[in-house]
Parts: structure tokens; C-alpha cells; sequence
């Protein structure tokens, strides 16, 4: 299969210039800082921006922080802080003591605040939001404020009253005194603080104005000398306010911003307000449902840290937006999960079949190795009896063209490690059902190979000792959209979920050393896919499997 290529990295070759002699960095260590909003868990986007940011870090023997930026007041909860720890640690990154809250901040933000105004940078306006809008001009007309020359001690004055809660919501905010006639609308004396009356997850009630998080990062940024701001595609036209404000609160320490696309999956969505939808109405089970492109869920799912890493890295860094087909996180998965699943038989729809000639009570044990790809993985023993379990589908009665499995009087078939066998006939029920499979076994073919060396023409199929084996219930995904694209804008994306996205099979049989799974643990059913048990659901008395993901790649890379 050719390989997706990993595209150029734009952004080291910035860093790269700026460590270099002479430029703005020389001589510093480089510091990123990864700044989610604790108002749901992270997804295979932010995910993507963690990578970049911790990544970008490790790879120049830099640091990066883990801030959570909790500068608007709504909807943040201690729930997903823990979360976001515990998915970054998952993956296999760290922020020693350098874990962080902006709200740490508004104190000092406020502080510079105040300083802006005695400086003539900035004033209180009592705009309305909707005289706001009337003012704001369009790209030919410059946007106008009547409180732009506020009398400094007036906004002074007006803006601790403001703090001190004298005022109701929207009733004054304060502004950026930049350029009403920029092109660039968020240079138009921009809102950098708001009243609002709320309660703050950390901060009580001891605040009732709140920075924007266009004030505020950058001030976070250059207070925890982050040297690299890498940031999401939409910051682009924030970039100039972001430099504005830094140079102009005074605070020596620059960091430079640097844009990148953000990912996007097919068959997806990767938006917390529309994944909070799936679950407050029911749709998954929830955050960590393992159709959910949450980390959460992607790890219950069966994803390791490698597969999602090696996805990022080879998904590349771009300036351009791009929609990466779910196909290939797959293809990550499934790469990382031949090299290490251990091997295991297991019958997701199982017809009894019965080896007439092998003695009633009689069994043995085979030693059959875990993983062909690693010989350092071991061996395990499996064991075999008169009484089996196959695939209801490797049987038919009345054999369509080219069928190679077994049927009666068909070609030989090797028993997965154990022995040849022919089919001699079936039972069935009086509907026609088949409820038994019945063969006769070469006692001279142990291990599945034939004494005299005769060619095996049917095909080699997986069983399991229906008189030692597990009941397990498996739980096989689809995509959960059935739309390409259901996250487009203007989209009712509710409207393109895939009513089929969760198959459940209650009537498995697997071999008993799965007893011992653990969640985490990866499993290739042979002939059938990857497996995990369930994080939640899976017990000793009732073994619950997750398909990670299907042996077949269907992925096929762009030329
Ligand atoms: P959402 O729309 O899902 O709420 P967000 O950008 O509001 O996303 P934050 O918690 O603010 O969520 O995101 C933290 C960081 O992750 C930000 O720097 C943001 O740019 C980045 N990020 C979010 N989604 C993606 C994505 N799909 N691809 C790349 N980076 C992303
Ligand atoms: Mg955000």
C-alpha cells in the first residue's frame, strides 16, 4: 500500500528560523502551551492541535503548558478538566508542574486593563448590542464610536464601577482604542471586557466583568513566556489584535502565533456543541461511546495512542483546510494493531459442528502460537473436543460457485491449528435451519497439516470447543453518519446519523483464555477484525467486546 507522505512541516521551519542565530528567539528554549476550554472532552481535532502543540515542544526539547482557558464564565466543569488530563496523559504527553487556568490571570489582565486606559488605548463605550452593530461600518465606511474620546479619568472611573458590580449586563463594555477604519474588523476597537453577571467555575462570584479571550490569551500567552502560539486557522485575522495587545499592555516577553488548518473527518463531526447534542439527546451513551470521535471513545473503542499519533503525524500540518477520510484512522488502527493484537478464535455466529469420528469425551490441548508477526509474544494452548463451534457461514448446504468452505462432500477444510476435516452432511430443524454441521476429521493431520503432504484445497477456518469455551457479546460499529460530510455548514446533522451504527451480538463464543482480557488489550478475532473488551460493561460473567475496527482496509491512499 503506498504510504500518505508526510508533508513538510511549515511550522518548524518558522520555529527553526526563529531559534537560529539572529532571530527573534535566539538561544531560547521554545514553549508552546495547549489552551482547551474545559466545556466538553476532547476529540480527535483537539487532538490534532495537542499533537502539534506538545509535539512541536518535545521535538526541540522545548516545554509545553496545559492551560485551560476557562475566560468565559458559561458552561465549564470540573468533570472535563480531569478528562482532558487524563486523554493527554493517555497519549502519552506531559506538563510536570506547568498545568494552568486562565481565570489564574484576571487579575493581572484587569490590571492591564487599567493600565491600557491610562495609557489613552482604551475607553468605556455604552454602545448597545445592537447600536454596535449600526456602527460598526462596513468595508468602505469606517465604524464609529461616540465614547472614543471618554476623558481618560471618566473610563477610569467607569470601568472600577463596572468591576464593582454597580452596573446590570451589556450596560457599558470596554474597548481597544486601535482603528475604526482598519479592514480588518477586529481592529476596530474591538470589546475587550464585558459585564456579566455569572458565576465562575473557580472564581465564584468574585467577578462580574470578563476579559475577551482576545485580550486575554495573548496577555496568558506572554505572562507564561510561551515563545510559539500555535493556534487554529481561525485566529488568522485575530493575529494583528494579538500582537496589538501584547505590545501595547506592556509586557516585554513577544510570542509570535502561528496558524494552522484544522482537521476535519468525513462521516464525522468534530464539534463539542454537536457532540454534547448526541449525548444530552440520547443518540450515544455517551462521551465515550465508542462511536464518538472523542478520545474517550476512540480509547474504549480499541484505538491505542500510537495509531492516533501516527494518524496526526502523517495527516501532516497544513495551512489549507482538509477532511481526511475516517478510512484512514482506520488504516492507522489497524496497522498498529497487526503488529501487536494477540490472536485469538473466536464464533460470532455460531452452528454447532460435530466430528462424527473423533471419540465422544475424548479432548486435547493444541499449542497455538499468539502472534505470527512476534515470536516474543508466546504461545497459549487451546482445546479441542467432538463438539465445535464455527461460523454459521462457513457452511452451506447447497455450496453457491467457488465455494471453499465446507459443504457436504465438499473439499478438505483445515481446522484453524488443529485438524483436516470434510464435511459429510448437516441436520436441520423443521424449517429447513441448519442446527448442526457434521464432519469427519484425519487423525494424522495434527496441527492442521497432512502426513503425506497432500495439497489442502478448501479453506482454513476458525472454531471454537463448544464443551470449553466463553459466552461473549460483541458490539460491532459503522460509521455513525451516513452522510460524507454532516457536519457542513447550515446541515441538519441530526438528520444523517446511521440508524445501523451499532450492531449487537449476544450469542458469541470465545476461546476461555479471553477470560482474562483487559480493557485496553487488543485482540484480533482471527478472520474477523480487532476487539477490545469493553471499558464499562465487560465482566467475568458477562464478556462484552468492542470491534475496533474489521480486518479489511478499504482505504485506498490518493495517487
Ligand atoms: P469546538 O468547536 O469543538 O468546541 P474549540 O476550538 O472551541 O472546538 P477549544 O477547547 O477551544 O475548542 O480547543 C482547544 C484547541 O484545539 C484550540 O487551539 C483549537 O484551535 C484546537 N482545535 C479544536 N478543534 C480542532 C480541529 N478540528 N482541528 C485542529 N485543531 C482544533
Ligand atoms: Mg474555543
Amino acid at each position: 500500500m503506498a504510504e500518505i507522505t508526510e508533508s513538510k512541516n511549515f511550522i518548524h521551519a518558522f520555529i527553526e528560523e526563529d531559534i537560529a542565530e539572529g532571530g527573534r528567539f535566539a538561544g531560547k528554549t521554545v514553549h508552546t502551551r495547549f489552551p482547551p476550554e474545559p466545556n466538553g472532552y476532547l476529540h480527535i481535532g483537539h487532538c490534532k492541535a495537542l499533537i502539534i502543540d506538545f509535539g512541536t515542544a518535545e521535538k526541540f526539547g522545548g516545554l509545553c503548558n496545559l492551560r485551560m482557558d476557562d475566560t468565559n464564565p458559561t458552561k465549564e466543569d470540573v468533570e472535563f478538566v480531569h478528562a482532558i488530563q487524563e486523554d493527554i496523559h493517555w497519549l502519552g504527553f506531559d506538563w510536570d508542574d506547568r498545568f494552568f487556568y486562565g481565570s489564574d490571570y484576571f487579575e493581572k489582565t484587569y490590571e492591564l486593563a487599567e493600565a491600557l486606559i491610562q495609557k489613552g488605548l482604551a475607553y468605556v463605550c455604552e454602545l448597545t448590542p445592537d447600536q454596535f452593530k449600526e456602527y460598526r461600518g462596513d468595508l468602505t465606511t469606517p465604524a464609529t464610536s461616540p465614547y472614543r474620546n471618554r476623558p481618560i479619568e471618566e473610563s477610569l472611573d467607569l470601568f472600577r464601577r463596572m468591576r464593582a458590580g454597580e452596573f446590570e449586563d451589556n450596560r457599558y463594555t470596554l474597548r481597544a482604542k486601535i482603528d475604526l477604519a482598519s479592514g480588518n474588523f477586529n481592529m476596530r476597537d474591538p470589546v475587550i471586557y464585558r459585564i456579566r453577571h455569572m458565576h465562575h467555575h473557580r472564581q465564584g462570584d468574585k467577578w462580574c466583568i470578563y476579559p475577551m479571550y482576545d485580550f486575554a490569551h495573548p496577555i496568558q500567552d506572554a505572562l507564561e513566556g510561551i515563545t510559539h502560539s500555535l493556534c487554529s486557522l481561525e485566529f488568522e485575522n485575530h493575529r494583528p489584535l494579538y500582537n496589538w495587545v501584547v505590545e501595547n499592555v506592556g509586557l516585554a516577553h513577544h510570542p509570535r502565533q502561528i496558524e494552522f488548518a484544522r482537521l476535519g473527518i468525513d462521516h464525522t463531526v468534530l464539534s463539542k456543541r454537536k457532540l454534547r447534542a448526541l449525548v444530552e439527546n440520547n443518540y450515544v451513551s455517551g462521551w465515550d461511546d465508542p462511536r464518538m470521535p472523542t478520545l474517550c471513545g476512540l480509547r474504549r473503542r480499541g484505538y491505542t495512542p500510537a495509531s492516533i499519533r501516527n494518524f496526526c503525524d502523517r495527516v501532516g500540518v497544513a495551512k489549507s483546510p482538509n477532511t481526511i477520510e475516517f478510512g484512514f484512522l482506520e488504516h492507522c488502527l489497524r496497522e498498529d494493531l497487526n503488529e501487536h493484537a494477540k490472536r485469538v478464535m473466536a464464533v460470532l455466529d455460531p452452528v454447532k459442528l460435530t466430528i462424527t469420528n473423533y471419540p465422544e469425551g475424548q479432548s486435547e490441548e493444541f499449542e497455538v502460537e499468539n502472534n505470527p508477526n512476534d515470536p516474543e509474544a508466546g504461545t497459549r494452548t487451546v482445546s479441542f473436543s467432538r463438539n465445535l463451534w464455527i461460523e454459521a457461514d462457513d457452511f452451506m448446504a447447497e455450496p453457491i460457485p467457488k465455494y471453499k468452505r465446507l459443504f457436504p462432500n465438499g473439499p478438505e477444510c483445515r481446522l484453524k491449528g488443529a485438524y483436516l476435516i470434510t464435511c459429510t452432511g448437516c441436520v436441520t430443524d423443521e424449517n429447513g435451519k441448519v442446527t448442526e454441521v457434521l464432519a469427519t476429521y484425519d487423525p494424522e493431520s495434527k496441527g492442521g497439516n497432512p502426513a503425506d503432504g497432500r495439497k489442502v484445497k478448501g479453506a482454513t477456518i476458525h472454531w471454537v470447543d463448544a464443551d470449553n469455551c466463553c459466552e461473549a457479546e460483541v458490539r460491532q460499529y459503522s460509521n455513525l453518519f451516513d452522510d460524507p460530510d454532516p457536519d457542513a455548514a447550515g446541515k441538519d446533522f441530526l438528520a444523517c446519523l446511521n440508524p445501523n451504527s451499532l450492531e449487537i451480538l449476544k450469542n458469541c463464543k470465545v476461546e476461555t483464555s479471553l477470560l482474562d482480557a483487559k480493557p485496553g488489550e487488543a485482540f484480533q478475532f482471527i478472520r474477523l477484525g480487532y476487539f477490545t473488551p469493553d471499558s464499562k460493561d465487560s465482566a467475568a460473567d458477562h464478556l462484552v467486546f468492542n470491534r475496533s475496527v474489521s480486518l479489511k482496509d478499504s482505504f485506498k491512499p490518493a495517487k
